[in-house]
């Protein structure tokens, strides 16, 4: 199955009109290391997904039928990762590469904190990032 035969099925389960630009957004996060901004978006898609407004119309449907989920936390930028590539370990950590701003995304061996739930709280989301100097900065 090719990229966008996957990113096709996943429009299709979503019950989301298949559109060039859909599956070409699709197929690019599904290739990424790790949760990509609306402007990486656009330079990494080049004219393939559509104007500056359409990416950002479909990452917001991506974002509501749970196709895509928001990473909060990590700067100012609003980050977007694929969610079918997490269904294994949706809780999982973030490396944010304090020179260059790469993120990667980190399984979590182990267990995470516990989280307020007992007590009351909800919906709740949770991030852990880890801070340093991604290796080709290092090198
Ligand atoms: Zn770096
Ligand atoms: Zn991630």
């Amino acid at each position: 199955m090719s990229a966008s035969d996957a990113s096709r099925e996943l429009l299709r389960a979503a019950s989301l009109r298949v559109t060039d630009g859909r599956l070409a957004l699709l197929d690019q996060m599904a290739t990424s290391a790790g949760p990509v901004s609306l402007d990486e978006m656009l330079e990494l898609c080049g004219d393939a997904a559509g104007d500056r407004a359409t990416v950002y119309r479909n990452l917001q449907a991506f974002s509501r039928v749970g196709l895509i989920s928001l990473v909060r936390g990590l700067g100012k930028r609003d980050l977007y990762e694929i969610a079918s590539r997490h269904a294994d370990h949706p809780e999982h950590a973030h490396a944010v590469c304090v020179e260059c701003g790469r993120v990667e995304c980190v399984d979590v061996h182990g267990k995470l904190p516990a989280t307020p739930a007992q007590s009351g709280w909800g919906p709740i989301t949770a991030s852990l990032t880890y801070w340093g100097v991604c290796g080709e900065c290092r090198e």
